[in-house]
């Protein structure tokens, strides 16, 4: 078909043609593709977990006590124990009274805010929010009023301006390219001033921020201030799937509402039971988002050090900065030669000009691989030109 020949070969023209890189080893710090052994820098495995062992065995019983499809929605054949027992851990986690399982973080956005809002709804949704924010936002029907990117003023003067009773502001917790934490306390201030409900996507923050890692609620000791707290089990967590947690009420009715929940077949026991086991191991192992967020610093520094142009995150997501796509591929190139791998993000994930490398860091990398891909990167930079 001609229009999408046509298609392929502008954004090949334009550097925005995506392969798929095939991994053939578990995901951890250490993985491979082809033969080619790789230092990962660019996964959401931040606490290395994707190949516990612990985490294993608990999906290899559960396959053994339960199969492995789940055989329906959850509303209909496919609700197990674990899912019941899953989303009253989330709950206790998240510190609300309930949660519930969507089949991933992009579902539960969908789901969620298409269950809330209609075209009487105003949502206030912050500039650079995840992509499955701004997918619900436009299929709810509702106003969408878009204040740029973390600006409190911004926002006060759009509130000021789209006046009505049912309105919402929805905001990444962390956001997923830039690693930057949304102003949550003052968000929630506003919220509350204005009587608008507040809804949080903490996909980064869930088994990282905070003292107990729940998440950017309590990094900004909020609990029990924002309604929705959404996120999802196959980052830190190492599982799959997506939730929302807040009050009973609103769980009730998010399973009458919610059609991405409604309509599709339940996660399978075995994901259910590494998302159990997982959030265990978040809670007792401090250690491990503790390393990363000191190495996430020193890394940043280092970077800046070298001359590169590093966004200011307090998470473990760094986006260095080149601007033109085709300078970022050949850089993502130049490491994965010398065996590492970070991924080149470009538009239409980015805004225009501003493509990067998004490194991410797990609690498994140490200083001496770290020290060797500030080298890499090093040498790679200035042969390009970039430093
Ligand atoms: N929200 C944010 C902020 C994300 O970064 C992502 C994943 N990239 C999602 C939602 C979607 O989560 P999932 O991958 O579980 O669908």
């Amino acid at each position: 078909m001609k229009f999408i020949d046509e298609y392929l070969s502008d954004i090949k023209d334009k550097g925005l043609y995506r392969e798929l890189k095939f991994f053939n080893r578990p995901q951890s710090k250490y993985t491979s593709i082809g033969n080619k052994r790789m230092l990962l820098m660019a996964s959401n495995n931040y606490l290395d977990l994707c190949n516990d062992d612990r985490l294993k065995d608990a999906a290899e019983k559960a396959i053994h006590t339960y199969g492995v499809g789940s055989g329906g929605s959850r509303l209909t054949t496919g609700s197990y124990e674990l899912h019941d027992q899953l989303e009253k851990k989330i709950a206790i986690f998240k510190g609300t009274e309930a949660a519930i399982l969507f089949n991933t973080g992009y579902m539960a956005n969908i789901g969620t805010i298409t269950a809330i809002a209609d075209k009487e709804w105003i949502i206030f949704s912050d500039a650079l929010n995840h992509a499955s924010i701004i997918d619900g936002c436009r299929l709810s029907g509702a106003k969408i009023v878009v204040y740029k990117h973390c600006d409190m003023d911004d926002l006060q003067e759009k509130i000021k301006v789209y006046k009505g009773n049912k309105r919402f502001i929805v905001t990444d917790g962390v956001f997923s390219m830039d690693g930057d934490i949304a102003p949550l306390d003052k968000i929630v201030k506003l919220a509350k001033e204005n009587n608008i409900l507040t809804m949080v996507d903490d996909a980064h923050g869930t088994g990282v921020l905070g003292d107990n890692g729940t998440g950017c609620v309590e990094y900004f000791n909020l609990k029990g201030q924002v309604d929705i707290q959404l996120g999802t089990l196959s980052k830190a967590l190492a599982s799959e799937g997506g939730f929302v947690a807040g009050t009973k009420s609103l769980v009730t009715y998010l399973r009458h509402k919610a059609r991405s929940f409604i309509y599709s077949t339940a996660l399978s026991p075995a994901m259910i039971a590494v998302s159990l086991c997982s959030l265990d191991i978040v809670k007792n192992e401090k250690e491990r988002r503790v390393k990363l967020l000191e190495n996430s610093k020193w890394f940043q520094w280092e970077l800046r050090k070298l001359g590169f142009n590093v966004l200011e995150s307090n998470t473990v997501i760094i986006a260095l900065v080149i601007g033109n796509a085709e300078k970022t591929i050949k850089l993502s190139e130049k490491l994965f030669e010398k065996g590492i791998f970070i991924s080149a993000i470009r538009p239409p994930t980015v805004p225009e000009h501003t493509s990067r490398l998004r490194i991410t860091l797990m609690s498994s990398h140490n200083r001496e691989e770290l020290k060797y891909v500030l080298d890499k990167l090093k040498e790679a930079g200035m042969e390009l030109g970039i430093i």
